[in-house]
């Protein structure tokens, strides 16, 4: 089309481009919509005050984001745009900025977690007294809101009809990409005053990570790397899994959190390769259930958002009384630091620790861990989670974390309790998992890694261990505590059904 029509149909002169948790050019929704509809598109990205605040001050996410805006930054100059990165208050900047700029609208990706929409309403506010429009897409998940919902129009509580219902609606017009490149001659630069490259870690606040030592790709390139070497070994995907010292999930966790990967490529390519034979696709069917989940959860907070104030989606499960006082205290920090005495726990919780990445089988083993097995409350470990994972989604961690403590929509029965030895014998039967994690357990036999306790002391001397010394005893008898933790959950049961 020759540019002087483009221009005549735009409906704004100029427009701003907010990005937030969509750190990618191209197929982005938003950046789309404000290409197509704008003259001149100004793009931003504003660290932000109130969510750095109150994080550590070594934290791997911060680092991935600011890694991955200076590559989103180049790839945007090299289009003829640019970048403006700021760090301040995002719900007082986005109007200000848009003042400084003279833009007629906003244009951002949503966000549909409690804070972020509350700030959302603020910046509308803003934007609104100053006669400025804002506009926002859909680009975090396929489905959201109100898209997938019962016969009677009621969300969906329990997966498997959910992904019944989700696959029944997808189709191309759900999974296909928006050609933003093609319009990114709108693209313009900021004006001299607002360029600036990104901020360094210390001029945010920030000291560096292990992020670069451990290998972590960043921005769009590091995710798009990360998901070809994914796609050579996603047919093994539904078996390899299970197994934390196999390289068998994706690792793209952080990179749908920020944006850096879009949902639409991943879930079509999966969906796509799950309809291959009648086994063929089996590894694509199972990651794509995988992405499902992840959709569902998102729409389970919309429709709850009590979820993210503390409540159990259970509401009965808020009776339960967690150990509490100084020796829960000393459990969960046990817990925390990898010491409960339970090597696959242990191995789990150092592998967080080291990395921000816990393998999804050990996130549900840990989890079970610390509420059915150390009786603490499930909120305390869902707080370290967010703080500590790199690929934390506010939906997922919830869902996870209410799924394992059965509190949650479609969450295991209470009375379903892990047993972290033969969990630990079943999928890390070799113990490679946590000798890679807990080296001074590494001479142990492949059979009793799993309880160093039981061994002899023989086999505990030839394998250099003094346990309370080198490696803790358990904090608890498995047995011992699964009793404790049905009596506690006896408090759900209600009358009809107390045995
Ligand atoms: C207690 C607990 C806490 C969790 N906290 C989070 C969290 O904060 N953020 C998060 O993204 N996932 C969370 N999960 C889900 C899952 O463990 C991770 O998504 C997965 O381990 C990330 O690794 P991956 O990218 O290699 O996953 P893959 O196995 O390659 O899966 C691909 C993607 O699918 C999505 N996904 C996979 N499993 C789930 C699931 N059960 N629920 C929702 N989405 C899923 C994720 O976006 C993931 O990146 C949690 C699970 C539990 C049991």
């Amino acid at each position: 089309m020759p540019p002087i029509l483009l221009a005549v149909d735009k409906t704004y002169p100029k427009g701003l481009m907010w990005f937030r948790r969509d750190l990618r050019v191209d197929d982005n929704a938003a950046l789309y919509h404000a290409l197509r509809a704008c003259r001149q598109v100004v793009c931003v990205f504003v660290f932000d005050e109130a969510i750095l605040e109150p994080l550590p001050r070594a934290d791997r996410r911060v680092e991935f984001i600011r890694e991955s805006l200076v590559e989103l930054q180049a790839t945007l100059e090299a289009l003829g745009g640019g970048l403006i990165v700021r760090h301040a208050v995002a719900a007082d900047e986005i109007a200000r900025l848009a003042h400084a700029l003279d833009v007629q609208a906003v244009f951002a990706n949503r966000d549909d977690e409690p804070a972020a929409l509350a700030r959302d309403a603020q910046v509308l506010g803003g934007l609104a007294n100053a006669g400025v429009a804002f506009h926002t897409y859909k680009d975090q998940t396929i489905f959201d809101r109100d898209e997938v919902l019962t016969k009677t129009g009621q969300p969906y509580t329990v997966f498997t009809p959910y992904k019944r219902a989700w696959l029944a609606k997808v189709d191309d017009f759900f999974l296909k990409p928006y050609p933003s490149r093609g319009h990114a001659d709108a693209l313009v630069p900021p004006p001299k005053a607002h360029q600036q490259p990104v901020p360094t870690l210390a001029q945010l606040g920030f000291s560096p990570t292990n992020l670069s030592t451990l290998g972590i790709p960043t921005g769009a390139e590091g995710g798009a790397a990360l998901f070809d070497d994914f796609f050579q070994r996603i047919d093994r995907y539904d078996t390899a899994r299970n197994y934390p010292a196999v390289r068998g999930p994706s690792y793209l966790g952080v990179h749908l959190r920020f944006g850096t990967v879009s949902i639409r490529q991943m879930a079509s390519i999966a969906h796509q390769l799950s309809l291959q034979g009648p086994n063929g696709g089996q590894g694509a069917a199972t990651w794509l259930s995988e992405l499902i989940w992840r959709d569902f959860y998102f729409q389970v907070l919309t429709h709850h958002p009590r979820i993210a104030e503390g409540k159990s989606f259970r509401p009965e499960y808020d009776k339960i009384i967690w150990h509490h006082g100084k020796h829960a205290d000393m459990l969960f920090d046990a817990w925390c630091r990898g010491e409960t005495g339970y090597p696959l726990v242990d191995a789990a919780m150092h592998q967080i620790n080291q990395s921000g990445y816990m393998h999804n089988r050990l996130r549900m083993v840990v989890a079970s861990f610390l509420c059915k097995d150390l009786g603490v409350d499930w909120r305390r470990g869902e707080a370290y989670f967010a703080t500590h994972l790199n690929d934390f989604e506010l939906a997922s961690n919830n869902g996870g974390w209410q799924w394992a403590s059965s509190s949650g929509c479609d969450a295991q029965p209470y009375f379903r309790i892990f047993n972290p030895v033969t969990q630990s014998e079943r999928f890390d039967p070799e113990g490679k998992f946590i000798r890679r994690y807990l080296p001074q357990l590494a001479k142990l036999s492949d059979k009793m890694i799993h309880a160093p306790w039981k061994a002899s002391p023989v086999e505990l001397e030839a394998a250099g261990i003094v346990l309370g010394t080198t490696y803790p005893k358990p904090v608890v008898d498995h047995a011992e505590a699964r009793d404790r933790t049905l009596q506690r959950y006896g408090v759900v049961r209600g009358p009809a059904t107390t045995q």
